[in-house]
C-alpha cells in the first residue's frame, strides 16, 4: 500500500487498461480524430472517480459519482469531443462538469475550457481534481449552465453533457459565427438525440442529428424543472 492508501502495483495495469479502452471502445468504434484519441489515451479517468470506483475506470459504461449523477461512458466523451470539430486553439464551454473528466479531455484538445456545474459539491470536487492534476486551462463555475457563461463567451464550441428538453437559446447566442453546439435533446428526460448546431451567421443555424443517447437531465431555467426530471 502506498503512503496515500493506493496500491501502486495497480497503476501500471490501469495505464494498460486505458490504452486497451482507446483501441477497442473508441478507435474500434470509429472515432478517428487523432487529437481526441491522444487525449483519451492521456487523461486518467480513475482520477475523477471515488476510490471504490477506480478499478472500473475503463469499463465501457457510465459510472456513478456524487449527487446521483454520472461520469459519462468514455466512448460518448470521445464522440462528443470529436463532434465539436476542434482543430486546437479554441475556447470551449462545457455544461455539466460532473466529475471533471470530460473537461480534462477537452483541455487536451482545445486551448481553454470553461465548465459549469449545477451541483455545488460536484463543482468543488471537480475543480480540486482538475487543479490537483494541473489541468490549468480549465475554469470551473457553480451555476445554471442552461444560461451559459456569457462573460467568457463567445465560444468556438459548446458541449452539453446532460439531456435538454429543447436547445437552450442562451447557448446558441454564446456561439461565435461558425461555432458548434453539441447537445442531447429529447422530450423524455432520459432519452435524447445528440444534435450538432452550427451557427452559420448572426441568426442562421444548421442542425445535424448525430445519434441516440441517454443522459441525466439538464435541470435549469432553459432545461427541465427539478420536479420534472426523473433521474435515470
Ligand atoms: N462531463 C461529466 C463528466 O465527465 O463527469 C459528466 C456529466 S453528467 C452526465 C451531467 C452533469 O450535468 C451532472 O453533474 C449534472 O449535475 C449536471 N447538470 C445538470 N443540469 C445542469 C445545469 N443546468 N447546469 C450545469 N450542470 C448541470
Amino acid at each position: 500500500m502506498g503512503h496515500d492508501g493506493r496500491h501502486p502495483m495497480k497503476e501500471p495495469s490501469l495505464n494498460n487498461l486505458r490504452e486497451a479502452m482507446v483501441k477497442r471502445q473508441i478507435a474500434g468504434r470509429g472515432v478517428r480524430d487523432e487529437a481526441v484519441l491522444a487525449a483519451m489515451t492521456e487523461v486518467p479517468r480513475e482520477e475523477f472517480l471515488s476510490p471504490e470506483m477506480r478499478e472500473f475506470a475503463y469499463d465501457d459504461a457510465p459510472l456513478p459519482i456524487e449527487g446521483q449523477q454520472t461520469i459519462s461512458q468514455p466512448y460518448i466523451v470521445a464522440v462528443m469531443t470529436e463532434a465539436l470539430l476542434l482543430r486546437g486553439g479554441e475556447k470551449v464551454l462545457e455544461i455539466g462538469t460532473g466529475s471533471g473528466y470530460g473537461a480534462a479531455v477537452l483541455s487536451r484538445v482545445a486551448a481553454e475550457v470553461f465548465t459549469v456545474e449545477r451541483i455545488a459539491q460536484l463543482a468543488e470536487k471537480a475543480a480540486d481534481a482538475l487543479r490537483g492534476q494541473r489541468y490549468l486551462n480549465v475554469h470551473v463555475r457553480h451555476g445554471d449552465g442552461t444560461l451559459g457563461w456569457s462573460e467568457k463567451g463567445p465560444y468556438d464550441a459548446i458541449v452539453v453533457t446532460a439531456g435538454a428538453p429543447e436547445v437552450p437559446e442562451a447557448l446558441k447566442a454564446q456561439l461565435k459565427i461558425g461555432g458548434r453546439l453539441v447537445v442531447p435533446v429529447g422530450r423524455q428526460p432520459d432519452l435524447q438525440e445528440l444534435l450538432r448546431i452550427t451557427r452559420i451567421s448572426a441568426d442562421e443555424f444548421r442542425t445535424e442529428e448525430l445519434l441516440d443517447v441517454r443522459f441525466v437531465p439538464l435541470v435549469g431555467a432553459e432545461g427541465w424543472a427539478a420536479k420534472e426530471a426523473v433521474e435515470p
